[in-house]
Formats: C-alpha cells, structure tokens, sequence
C-alpha cells in the first residue's frame, strides 16, 4: 500500500532484464494511487505470463500466438476436459466484458468457431440470452445473478465468479438449480481458481522455453 510507482516500475524494469525470470505477473488489484495501465505496459511483452499487455490481447484479437489471460484459457480447458471439443457453431453467451475474463473468454470461443454473444451491466434481458445458451461463461461478481433455470437443458456453464457471502464463497451462478439442467458446470471455490493457477504454470513454462529459443 506505500510502494511509489517510480519504485514499482523499476521493479518491472529489474524483472524484464533479469534473464533468470521468464514470467511476470502483477496481482490486480493494485492500491488506489497507483496506475493499472502504466504498470502493466511496462511489463514485456514476452514475459506476459497473464497475457494483459496491449501487445498481446492484440496478437489474441489477431489470432496470432501471444500469451492468453490465464482464467479463460483454463475455462477452455475445462470445457474440453468435459467433453466439448467441438464448439463449432454452438450459442455462448460470455456474461462480462473485462479485459482480464469477458472479453479474452469470448474471442477464445470464436477461435473455436461458436457464435458468441456478451452480456453486461447494460444489457436488456439477460434471461432471454442464457436461456438461449449451448455455453454459459458468468464472470461478473455478482452473487448468482445467473438463476439456475435460465441454464438451457444440456448446457455447459463455467461460473468465473468469487462472491464472498456471508462468510463463505459462491459463484456468479445458482449452483444448484442450475446443476439439474446443465451438462457440466465448475463449483466455486474449486473450478476456475485452480485451472488458473495451472494456466499460469503452463504460460509460465511456454515463456521459458521461448526465451531460451530466442537466446540460442
Ligand atoms: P470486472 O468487474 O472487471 O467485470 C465485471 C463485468 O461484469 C463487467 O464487464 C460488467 O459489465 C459485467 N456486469 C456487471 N453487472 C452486470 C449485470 N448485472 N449483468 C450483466 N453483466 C454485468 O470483473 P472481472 O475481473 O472480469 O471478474 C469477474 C468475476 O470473476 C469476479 O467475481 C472475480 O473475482 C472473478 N474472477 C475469478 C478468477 C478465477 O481465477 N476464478 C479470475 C478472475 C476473476
């Protein structure tokens, strides 16, 4: 809470020279007085290990490899770990529009050639468009505001969400209404938070065995 930037940015700096570190990742949120944007164009690029530079959500918009966002790519996983390899012309709705979840979520989907709709605080009618859903993704924060029997019958749902209610910890999604019509849905805690963590390991490991190519 009283690191300066000039000494955070110097950090960073520290850290892309440092050719004994492969990976970097900023934990957001930062306190108030410091600047999100300026800290995370600092990083480089190829030592983006949670893929948020401008640089590589660009190569993601462009279909180019880069580093992706660790939780959709772990949502990804996950659904193909269920069984859904194919997502070729199937509805999913990404509820969420975050740089972080919402968005790099649904590019990933339409890589996988679905036909991709995102929601968000303004959008009319939420219901009409989950009901519609082959592939729910919730990652908004909002103790489950996906009510269960909006879940389409056989659908795939992946709750982002980490609410802290009363103590305890649920998702964006009303787990257990929801669980009696869909295919396959992740738990919270236990679903997503993992996979991250994994996906961050992976990145961590792809960024390594780049740099040692490019040092070569
Ligand atoms: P964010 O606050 O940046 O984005 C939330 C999004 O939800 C926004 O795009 C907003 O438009 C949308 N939204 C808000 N209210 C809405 C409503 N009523 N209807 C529809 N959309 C609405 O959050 P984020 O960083 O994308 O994270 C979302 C959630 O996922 C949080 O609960 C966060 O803790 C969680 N999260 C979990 C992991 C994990 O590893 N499991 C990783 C990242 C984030």
């Amino acid at each position: 809470a009283d690191t300066a930037q000039t000494d955070l940015l110097d950090l960073i700096a520290q850290l892309n020279s440092d050719p004994a570190v492969h990976g970097i990742l900023v934990q957001m949120p930062l306190p108030k007085h410091l600047d999100e944007q300026a800290v995370i164009d600092a990083i480089d690029p190829d030592k983006d290990v949670d893929g948020l530079h401008p640089v590589n959500a660009g190569r993601l918009a462009s279909g180019l490899p880069g580093f992706v966002p660790c939780t959709p790519q772990g949502a990804i996983a996950l659904l193909e770990s269920a069984g859904l390899t194919d997502m070729t012309g199937l509805k999913a709705v990404v509820i969420g529009r975050s740089v972080l979840v919402g968005k790099p979520m649904a590019q990933l989907l339409l890589e996988r050639n679905a036909t991709v709709t995102i929601c968000h605080s303004r959008t009319r009618d939420l219901a009409s468009q989950v009901k519609d859903a082959d592939i729910v993704v919730a990652a908004v924060g909002r103790p489950e505001l996906i009510q269960g029997d909006w879940i389409k019958d056989g659908a795939y749902v992946i709750d982002v969400g980490i609410n802290r209610v009363e103590g305890h910890l649920v998702g964006d999604v009303q787990t257990e209404e929801a669980e009696k019509h869909a295919a396959a849905i992740t738990p919270v805690p236990g679903g997503c938070g993992p996979m991250t963590v994994q996906m961050l390991l992976e990145n961590t490991l792809l960024a390594a065995r780049r740099q040692e190519e490019t040092a070569r």
